[in-house]
């Protein structure tokens, strides 16, 4: 019997790989390597190549392969990008989950545990977030993650489905060893654009906004190491084996850091002066997005362990400083 992960080739999913086969679990990978990397697939994992919309591709891995449940990380994950083209993100996010849960319910495979995000919450009512707080998008990829979430809970009336969800902060950090880490192309996120100034890719960081209600002007979100994400999702599959209601969980350090707090620890890091220059606001992105993971910590008994900027900031050098080009040879 084996844990099916859609997308473990892909930044958490690849993580999420490398945790459930030290924990001593069968893993199944299926991913389209749209996004993903063929080299961040871990060798104990079985791996099939192909896309969720496929539904023949998707019954076929049911029937060759015993599974107990799905770990869903299968989408495209890009703001920016969501806005621009937005049917995109329908496709891929809404109908290839669509065409997956068909499948699981032909196959009577009925426990899901789901790669949400924070963008499903929008312009936070209040700091730290719960996951009883208002949920208003402001994005096009957070409205697919909450049509999603949506899907599961219907899924669930009718067909008994059982799911949790999972509500990422700001995923950052690499494996401890070194081998796996971030590689988006184009990279968007600021932990590694601020590290290709040490690796000599990039001449500054772009500070986006410093006029923002906090602190220092920029703004705050709460950094979590992939590797303690990736612990969440095998708490979450032994949570739905062991009789556990459908559940939405936050997944943050419940500690906020501006921007410019980000790039100062990661100057103490690498030792490398990155300059910084403050360039106008980027679209969309709020003031402060700070988790309440306090559910996850009682219900599942999640308990990160690298909540430490520095400690975070160090696996993600290790990374980068090794693999300049992400898995490109
Ligand atoms: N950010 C920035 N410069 C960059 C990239 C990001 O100032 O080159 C800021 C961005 O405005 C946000 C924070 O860094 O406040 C984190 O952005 P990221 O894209 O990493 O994650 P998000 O919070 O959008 O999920």
């Amino acid at each position: 019997m084996a844990i099916l992960v859609l997308g473990g080739a892909g930044y958490i999913g690849s993580h999420t790989v490398y945790e459930l086969i030290d924990a001593g679990k069968d893993v199944v990978i299926a991913d389209n390597l749209e996004t993903g990397h063929i080299e961040a697939v871990h060798p104990k994992a079985k791996f099939y190549q192909g896309d969720i919309r496929d539904r023949a591709f998707v019954d076929s891995v049911f029937e060759a392969e015993q599974i107990d449940g799905v770990i869903h990380f299968a989408a495209n994950s890009l703001v920016g990008e969501s806005m621009t083209d937005p049917l995109k993100y329908y496709d891929n996010n809404l109908c290839g989950t669509k065409v997956l849960l068909e499948s699981m319910v032909a196959h009577g495979i009925d426990k899901i545990v789901f790669s949400s995000t924070a963008a499903t919450y929008g312009e936070p009512e209040r700091v730290p977030i719960l996951e009883t707080d208002r949920t208003e998008p402001t994005n096009c990829y957070g409205e697919t993650k909450l049509s999603m979430e949506k899907m599961f809970k219907w899924t669930s009336v009718a067909h008994g489905l059982h799911f949790v969800s999972l509500r990422y902060f700001n995923a950052c950090g690499a494996h401890v060893s070194g081998s796996i880490g971030e590689a988006h192309k184009p990279e968007t996120h600021l932990i590694p654009l601020i590290l290709q100034v040490p690796n000599g890719q990039r001449e500054f960081i772009s500070i986006f906004g410093d006029d923002y209600d906090t602190k220092d002007g920029t703004c705050i979100r709460d950094y979590i190491h992939v590797t303690d994400l990736a612990q969440a999702h095998i708490l979450a599959m032994d949570y739905l084996m062991n009789g556990g209601e459908n559940n939405i969980f936050n997944l943050g350090n419940g500690v906020g850091f501006t921007v410019k707090e980000v790039i100062d620890t990661a100057r103490e890091v690498t030792g490398h002066p990155i300059p910084a220059k403050v360039t106008p606001r980027r679209a969309g992105d709020p003031a402060q997005l700070i988790a309440s993971s306090d559910k996850a910590r009682s219900v599942l008994g999640w308990n990160p362990q690298h909540a430490d900027l520095k400690e975070i900031i160090e696996t993600a050098w290790n990374w980068h400083k090794n693999h300049p080009n992400g898995f490109a040879k």
